[in-house]
C-alpha cells in the first residue's frame, strides 16, 4: 500500500453509492476501510459488486445491531488505532451516518487531515442523530466539499473558514447516471415487479421517526395502501422488524413488499414510478435526477433544495400526507413539468472535482502546510447570498 493513499471510510449503503465514484477515480490510491455498520448482505455486497469497488479492508464485525452509542465508540476506536498504524495521507467521510461520525473522529485523534463530502446539509432538527453526526464531522474536517450554495452558506454561518469550502455539486448525480438501466432494460425490471410505467407507487421507509412509533408507522402503510395504485415496497431490515416487533403484518400484506433492491433495479423502478414516498436522504437527490416526484415522509428535511426545485414535498403521516398523496397523485403534468427542471445537486463532476482537490491538497509531493490551500473557495455576494468560486 503506498504511503500517499486516501483512506475511504465505509460503512453502510448510501456511503457505497456516493463514494464509488472517488474510489474508482482514485484507483491504487483509495483504501476502502469498512466499519460493518450495515451487515445485511441485501445493503452491502451487491453494491460493492454493481460498483466494480475492490474488497474492502474490514475492520469490524459484530457493531451492526449495537446501540448507537456503543457502536460509534467502538467505531472510534478501532479507527484512530488503524490509522494510527497505517497512516493515510488523508481521510474521506461521507454524509451524516455513525460511520462518518466516527470516522472524522477516529482520524482526527490519529491526527490524520479529514475531507467531508456531502458537507454543511443541516436539518435544524435535533431530535435526528445524522444532525447531530453533520455538526460533530464539520469542527474536525480540513476540507468541506458541500453539494449545494446553501449547504456551504450554513458552513460559513458556523464559522468554517471559506478557503476550506468547496462547492462541488452531490457524488449521488453520477452514480445515477451511470447505474439506471438503458430503457430496455428499465421496462424489463418493471414487468418482473409487474407494474405498469407511471401506474405504481415506489416507497421506502426506514429512519427511527418512523419506525420506531409503531402508531406512527401503522397509519403510514395504511395511508400508503390506500393510495390507489400498487404500492411497490423494498422493506428496510430495521422496517420489517418494526412490522414484527408491532404486529403490523396485516397492514403490509395490503403493499407489495419486497426484499431491499439493488441500485439498479431501484433507480429503473424509481425512474418510471408515479410517486415516490420516502424518508431516506438519497432518494430525495435521486428524484431529482430520476425526474419524478417525491413524497418526504418526515418531520423535516436537510434538503431543501429538491423541496425549493418542485421535486420534493415534506408530509408527516396523517393530514399532511393524505394531502399530498392526494394532490400528487391527481396532478397529471406533474411528471411533464419536473422533466425540464434541472437537478439543483450538480451535473455528475462532484467526484472529479473532490478527487482533484484531494489530490491537489493532500497528494501533491510538496505538501508544505498551507502551500496548497486555493484563495478563498468560497465568498458570500454583496447579497449575502452565496456565490460559487472554485479554486
Ligand atoms: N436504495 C436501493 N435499494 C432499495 C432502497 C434504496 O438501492 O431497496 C438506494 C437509494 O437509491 C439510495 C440509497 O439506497 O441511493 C439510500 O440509502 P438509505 O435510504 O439507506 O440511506 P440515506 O440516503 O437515507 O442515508
Amino acid at each position: 500500500m503506498s504511503s500517499v493513499d486516501v483512506a475511504l471510510v465505509f460503512g453502510t449503503r448510501p456511503e457505497i453509492v456516493k463514494l464509488a465514484g472517488v474510489a474508482r477515480l482514485l484507483g491504487p490510491q483509495a483504501r476502502i476501510v469498512w466499519t460493518g455498520q450495515h451487515w445485511d448482505a441485501g445493503l452491502t455486497t451487491c453494491f460493492f459488486e454493481q460498483y466494480g469497488l475492490p474488497r474492502p479492508h474490514h475492520l469490524l464485525t459484530g457493531v451492526g445491531g449495537e446501540a448507537r452509542g456503543q457502536q460509534i465508540g467502538r467505531m472510534i476506536a478501532a479507527l484512530s488505532d488503524h490509522f494510527t498504524k497505517r497512516p493515510p495521507a488523508v481521510a474521506v467521510v461521507q454524509g451524516d451516518t455513525n460511520t462518518a461520525a466516527a470516522g472524522a473522529l477516529g482520524a482526527h485523534c490519529a491526527g490524520i487531515p479529514v475531507v467531508h463530502v456531502e458537507a454543511g446539509l443541516r436539518s435544524f432538527d435535533d431530535d435526528m442523530p445524522e444532525e447531530t453526526n453533520r455538526r460533530l464531522i464539520a469542527p474536525v474536517a480540513d476540507l468541506h466539499c458541500a453539494p449545494t450554495p446553501t449547504a456551504a452558506a450554513h458552513l460559513l454561518r458556523e464559522g468554517i473558514d471559506a478557503g476550506r469550502v468547496l462547492v462541488t455539486g452531490n457524488t449521488v448525480v453520477e452514480a445515477t447516471l451511470e447505474t439506471l438501466p438503458v430503457e430496455a432494460d428499465a421496462h424489463r425490471v418493471l414487468a418482473r415487479y409487474e407494474v405498469v410505467r407511471d401506474a405504481y407507487v415506489l416507497a421506502t421507509v426506514h429512519r427511527p421517526e418512523n419506525t420506531d412509533d409503531p402508531a406512527r408507522l401503522a397509519q403510514l402503510l395504511d395511508q400508503l395502501a390506500a393510495a390507489g395504485l400498487p404500492v411497490l415496497m423494498p422493506l428496510h431490515p430495521r422496517t420489517r422488524a418494526a412490522v414484527d416487533r408491532y404486529g403490523l403484518r396485516r397492514s403490509v400484506t395490503r403493499l407489495r413488499q419486497i426484499p431491499p433492491l439493488d441500485h439498479a433495479t431501484f433507480l429503473a423502478l424509481a425512474r418510471h414510478c408515479r410517486l415516490l414516498v420516502s424518508d431516506s436522504g438519497g432518494v430525495q437527490e435521486e428524484c431529482t435526477v430520476l425526474k419524478r416526484p417525491l413524497i418526504v415522509v418526515r418531520n423535516s428535511t436537510e434538503r431543501p433544495e429538491a423541496v425549493r426545485a418542485g421535486f420534493a414535498r415534506l408530509a408527516q403521516p396523517g393530514r399532511q400526507l393524505a394531502c399530498a398523496l392526494r394532490e400528487m397523485l391527481d396532478d397529471s403534468t406533474l411528471t411533464g413539468r419536473l422533466a425540464r427542471v434541472p437537478s439543483p445537486y450538480g451535473d455528475g463532476s462532484a467526484s472529479a472535482e473532490i478527487v482533484a482537490a484531494v489530490r491537489a491538497r493532500y497528494l501533491t509531493p510538496d505538501r508544505t502546510p498551507g502551500a496548497q490551500l486555493p484563495a478563498p473557495g468560497y465568498a458570500p455576494d454583496r447579497a449575502g447570498a452565496v456565490t460559487a468560486h472554485r479554486p
